[in-house]
């Protein structure tokens, strides 16, 4: 067994996760070409890119949104907007794939009603990784995040409720689906590393993360 192997092994997601945490493995495998398909028309008319962060540096990943609001960063802060920063043109819609997949994916769970009115896009080329955060933007915090896996293996990070508490960290693959929501809802959680190259779609290198919310 190689050591690669050996990390895999340690890095399995936990038995049981915290309550309002739902880590549904593979369940949107067989999926993923046409998830990617409605992927790839959103990332054509609106390709990701680096945003400026507050204190001045670039998200290590490439954003982008689909949906009436999309998330952006620039030295002025975080927030929702409209409009793309680029052309000041409303992001692409959510295609209606991303909304059957919310819906059947959701169908389960205390959230069966959940509507996203934003997709965030991440896009994590090789290096790339996303710091412990809470997501905070959004006005009803008691509306899940659904995020959906296509590509590249990567390490998912889900701590407690201050930066400091101690992660749990586990392999999420593409096709997987995480959702946060409820008593989860305000975890902080991250991206600690993209295994470049372990994905097995066609035409996809790197890994996208699609972040479904509820903006407003
Ligand atoms: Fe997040």
């Amino acid at each position: 067994m190689n050591s690669q192997n050996n990390l895999f092994d340690s890095l399995l997601p936990p038995p049981d996760l915290p309550d309002g945490m739902f880590y549904r493995q593979k369940a949107l495998v067989g999926n993923e070409d046409a998830l990617y398909a409605a992927l790839s028309a959103i990332l054509a008319v609106a390709p990701p890119a680096q945003a400026r962060t507050r204190g001045g540096g670039l998200t290590s990943a490439a954003i982008t949104n689909c949906g009436h609001f999309g998330w952006w960063s620039d030295a002025k802060g975080y927030r929702y907007q409209a409009r793309r920063p680029d052309n000041g043109k409303p992001w692409p819609p959510i295609p209606n794939i991303f909304f059957d997949t919310v819906e059947r994916v959701m169908s389960d769970t205390p959230w069966p009603d959940f509507k996203p009115d934003s997709c965030l896009i991440n896009f994590y080329g090789a290096g790339a990784k996303m710091g412990l955060h809470q997501d905070r933007d959004e006005k009803d915090l008691s509306q899940p995040i659904l995020t959906i896996c296509l590509g590249d293996d990567a390490i998912f990070m889900v701590g407690g409720f201050s930066r400091t508490d101690k992660a749990t960290s586990f392999v999420v693959s593409s096709g997987d689906v995480l959702i946060m929501g409820g008593a989860s809802r305000m975890r902080f959680h991250g991206i600690r590393k993209v295994y470049s190259g372990t994905g097995s779609l066609e035409n996809l290198s790197g890994r996208y993360s699609l972040t479904f919310r509820k903006a407003f």
